[in-house]
């Protein structure tokens, strides 16, 4: 049978625009359709905006160390609607850079909602598609949960696009996004309290990622609340919120802001006219190569609640474009050694096992451990510590994991990713020259292990 295309797509985030482009590439005909933003997630309302505002909040601590290096600077003022604005622009001018990426790699682009109406057929604005293969892209939503007053909170989606930066700022949650968005709004100048239900935040992060990095919160005047919760949220007089704790404490604050996770988009998408199944989650299920339930669908990405990275989602739909229209060059995506960053100040970089699932997967390990004080900090009166860590497998002698609290801990973990991936031991860590004088050398400089 005819198609109207190979490849459907629905979502045109990091995993949709990924596959198109290269399906497309590889002589497939391929439709795109996008309801709100070109870019998806990363670009419009996430990694990308995200990094921005965590560098306007780093601008507070080069000015504080400034005096340190002779400089007197006059005081500063910060104006939220200025960084907001320049923002904005930067993103308009990634969308276009997505629309010229996904046009002229030949891709019909269609704007508007996609509906399913079949195994083989998507509806967008009234319009009706065939498609040999449906490729669901369509990424994940922030969840809050259910409490009154819910609606008086606000969540990622609308951090970025506040007309004014709050002045007390509650952020519930202990993930990513809370505590990177705690330390812009702290950073920026909002008074603000991190609100967590569990005793310590970054579940199934290492453990002394976890107290390192409270820690040094604790230390820039950032309010760790962990065992609290909050039962309901009032509007006060004065146009200000009252968040009542499960606790009975009652917090006040200017803004709520909630980072409880995200579930996967798969509003009025259509599901039921197929035969694609959900998992015990919620999210979409799939096999290995990304298919689901229903033969002609496949699904990548946030969507299928897997590893919610942008890298991650644009393996997978790179291995998706492959598989369906380039099998030689196929290759299963590795879910192993991922190496991620949280942009908190100071942020976190870490691949491969923490010291806890090392032990739990049954390894004899020897744990190397740094902590010190920047040079970067020594004219200066701030009193941060970095802290770098090596999980070993006594045995093997094979690294497991690295993991990092302090300046440029993303830029760093990044090539000890490739490390990792190589299956690099500690003796080749120990003979890798280090580059002087840097925090990163480090790393090939710890010889004898703490435990
Ligand atoms: P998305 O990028 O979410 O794209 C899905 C697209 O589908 C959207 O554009 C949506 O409008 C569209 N869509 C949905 N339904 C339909 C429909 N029915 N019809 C048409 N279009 C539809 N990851 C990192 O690696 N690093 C970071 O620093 C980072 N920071 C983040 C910060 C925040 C605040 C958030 C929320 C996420 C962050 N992430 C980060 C995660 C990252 O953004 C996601 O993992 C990634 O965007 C997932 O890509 P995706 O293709 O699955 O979905
Ligand atoms: P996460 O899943 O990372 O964290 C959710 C947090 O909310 C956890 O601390 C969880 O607690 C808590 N929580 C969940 N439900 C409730 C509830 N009902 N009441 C109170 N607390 C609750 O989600 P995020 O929203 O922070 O981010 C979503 C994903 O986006 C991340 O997992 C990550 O994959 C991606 N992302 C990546 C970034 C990066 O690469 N730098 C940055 C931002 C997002 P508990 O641990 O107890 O379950």
């Amino acid at each position: 049978m005819a198609y109207d295309f190979d490849l459907f797509v629905i979502g045109a985030g990091s995993g949709g625009v990924r596959a198109a482009r290269f399906a497309a590439g590889f002589g497939a005909k391929v439709a795109v359709a996008e309801s709100r933003y070109l870019g998806g997630t990363c670009v419009n309302v996430g990694c990308v905006p995200k990094k921005l505002l965590v560098y306007g909040a780093h601008v507070a601590d080069e000015l504080e160390q400034a005096a340190g290096f002779g400089w007197t600077l006059e005081e500063g003022h910060f104006d939220w609607g200025t960084l907001i604005a320049n923002k904005n622009r930067e993103i308009e001018r990634l969308n276009g850079i997505y629309r010229n990426l996904l046009v002229n790699s030949g891709v019909t682009l269609l704007q508007g909602h996609a509906y399913i109406t079949g195994a083989h057929e998507v509806e967008v604005e009234g319009q009706r598609y065939s498609a040999e293969h449906i490729l669901i892209a369509t990424g994940g939503w922030p969840q809050v949960p259910d409490i009154p007053g819910k609606e008086l909170a606000i969540t990622s989606n609308e951090a970025f696009y506040l007309k004014e930066l709050p002045r007390r700022v509650l952020v519930v949650g202990g993930g990513y996004i809370a505590v990177e968005f705690a330390g812009i709004f702290q950073g920026l100048g909002a008074d603000t309290t991190l609100l967590y239900r569990g005793d310590l935040f970054l579940r199934g992060f290492d453990g002394s990622v976890r107290t390192h990095l409270k820690e040094e919160l604790q230390k820039r005047g950032l309010d760790l609340q962990f065992n609290a919760d909050i039962q309901r949220i009032d509007q006060q007089d004065d146009g200000s919120l009252k968040a009542i704790l499960k606790d009975g404490r009652e917090l006040i604050a200017d803004c709520v802001f909630y980072a409880t996770g995200r579930r996967p988009m798969l509003d009025n998408l259509g599901l039921e006219n197929t035969g694609v199944e959900l998992d015990a989650r919620g999210f979409i299920r799939v096999d290995e190569q990304y298919q689901t339930t229903e033969p002609s669908i496949i699904a990548i990405g946030d969507v299928i609640g897997r590893v919610q990275l942008t890298p991650v989602a644009l393996a997978e739909g790179m291995a998706v474009a492959r598989r369906l229209f380039k099998p030689e060059q196929y290759r299963a995506v590795d879910y192993q050694n991922i190496p991620t960053a949280v942009f908190s100040q100071p942020p976190i970089g870490t691949v491969g096992l923490t010291e806890e699932q090392a032990l739990e997967a049954g390894h004899k390990v020897q744990i190397f451990e740094s902590r010190f004080r920047a040079m970067k900090l020594t004219l200066t009166d701030i009193q941060e510590k970095t802290l770098m860590k090596l999980v070993v497998d006594a045995e093997t002698d094979k690294v497991l994991g690295c993991h990092m609290v302090g300046p440029d801990a993303g830029e760093i973990i990044q090539g000890l990713g490739v490390a990792l991936k190589a299956g690099a031991t500690k003796q080749q860590f120990d003979e890798t020259i280090g580059v002087h004088p840097t925090a990163a050398e480090e790393f090939v400089t710890m010889r004898t292990a703490t435990r």
